[in-house]
């Protein structure tokens, strides 16, 4: 009873998971913007529903940003 219990559990954590990752995977081209409108539906419904994934975009957009910063900086040395 107990197992049947567990393993039930596991399924819905793994599930959920894998939503998150898929999400996830997808999170660099939606930065980008160049997922198509479907994955950008399927990003944003999830997005709604799950607090974890939204704070990992926050996290990427900010890293993002950080990246194109320094990217910038190096450009500017080199120019000069
Ligand atoms: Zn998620």
């Amino acid at each position: 009873m107990y197992k049947t219990k567990e393993s039930k559990t596991n399924k819905r954590v793994e599930k959920g998971r894998s939503a998150c990752t898929h999400v996830t995977k997808l999170m660099g081209d939606f930065l980008c913007g160049t997922l198509s409108e479907a994955q950008v539906a399927v990003m944003n419904d999830h997005l709604a529903k799950c607090s974890r994934c939204r704070k990992v975009l926050s996290v990427s957009r900010l890293a993002l940003q950080s990246v194109a910063a320094v990217g910038l900086m190096k450009l500017l040395r080199s120019v000069q």
